[in-house]
């Protein structure tokens, strides 16, 4: 354990990103471990299951499949340990969406075995931290688990990526979009970062890089997603999606957004259909209205998000008719003991982070019709 006052940044092993990696992953996972168990969900096994065995059967991999079930629960966690201690597998490889990678590292860690995170879309920053989120069997947002280290390879095979749905993307998008206005409220506050030190120029910087990024690039990487081609704007987006939001997260640190995001996951109903990305933009959102955002400053981010369909309005997050009754219950989870939004400089109350909620639909809504969208 670190001491607050120290700075501290911490990373992958090893990043190698670009199309038709998957093809080398035999290559790569060779050097971590020879038995490996990969985890991954019958959907992502049938679409490319295929080139990761014939890569590891070419580096003399042996290797079982075991089945993701679909929640990065501790049960799950449990299960899968079993599986890998009965193969006895020095390397366990994650091969999916971030509640896929996120088990694979809490098996590896508890195995204390190499991990191996090969990610098949861009919607999340799971890949490069050292830690999972934990959700209940039921999808309800538990704990942060924090681990000694990062996975220590990540491999991002940009042509498969590509091919999955763009609303990945911009769900990655959003969430790599929290990284920079969660990081520098915390830098601003002297927050803890999730490595438990201060953040560091190159952290500090990172977050920055990743916002410029998706300023620049989003918009042409979601057209390019849509075409199913891989371009170098796609490449960009890929990359601050995955390694610049995963790294400057976690050695810059995290505030409201993804605070309110777990505050959603207390609520039952469709809004479960949403993506982590969705409910994490419409949370960035709410921070940058607590942290007194300018007009023209909160009108940029909203038109990216509208351009990218992102959720920006009560309806459109499926909490049309929310009672005050269930805000309250999304602000009580958000400021829980221990959640990121107390990372924010200043203290919050419930009235706030409801007020903050319903700013975001208002907003957004009078932005729209700026642009004649209603
Ligand atoms: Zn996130």
């Amino acid at each position: 354990m670190s001491a607050p006052s120290e700075k501290v940044f911490i990373s992958p092993g090893r990043y190698v990103q670009g199309a038709n990696t998957l093809s080398r992953a035999g290559h790569y996972v060779s050097q971590l471990g020879q038995q490996a168990l990969v985890i991954a969900d019958d959907f992502v096994w049938k679409m490319a299951g295929r080139a990761l065995s014939d890569s590891l059967e070419s580096s003399g991999i042996r290797f079982e499949r075991a089945i993701f079930e679909g929640e990065s629960s501790s049960a799950e966690i449990d299960r899968l340990i079993q599986q890998g201690e009965v193969l006895k597998a020095d390397v366990v490889i994650g091969f999916g969406g971030g509640k896929t990678l996120d088990t694979a590292k809490g098996v590896a860690d508890r195995m204390k075995a190499a991990c191996a995170v090969l990610p098949t879309t861009a919607s999340t920053d799971a890949p490069t931290s050292a830690l999972s989120v934990i959700y209940s069997d039921e999808g309800e947002f538990e704990s942060y688990r924090f681990y000694n280290k990062n996975p220590d390879l990540v491999l991002v095979d940009t042509a498969l990526i590509v091919n999955a749905p763009p609303r990945f993307l911009a769900s990655g998008i959003a969430d790599a979009l929290a990284t920079w206005v969660e990081a520098r409220a915390a830098i601003r506050a002297c927050a803890t970062n999730m490595a438990g030190g201060q953040a560091t120029i190159l952290g500090q910087a990172i977050g920055e890089k990743c916002e410029e990024v998706l300023f620049d690039h989003a918009l042409l990487a979601y057209q390019a997603n849509q075409a199913g081609i891989v371009t170098p704007s796609f490449e960009a987006v890929v990359e601050a999606n995955t390694l610049l939001s995963g790294l400057g997260f976690e050695s810059g640190g995290l505030a409201g957004a993804h605070a309110i995001h777990n505050g959603f996951t207390a609520l039952h109903g469709e809004i479960h259909e949403l993506t982590h990305g969705e409910k994490v933009a419409y949370g960035t959102v709410a921070q940058l209205i607590l942290d007194q955002t300018p007009q023209a400053e909160l009108e940029e981010y909203l038109d990216l998000y509208l351009a990218l369909g992102l959720p920006m309005t009560l309806e459109a997050l499926k909490l049309k008719d929310i009672s005050d009754e269930d805000l309250y219950r999304v602000a009580e989870a958000a400021l829980k003991n221990g959640e990121s939004i107390h990372n924010l400089a200043y203290p919050l109350t419930p009235d706030q982070v409801v007020y903050a909620i319903k700013a975001v639909d208002v907003h957004a809504r009078a932005y729209m019709e700026k642009l004649g969208w209603e």
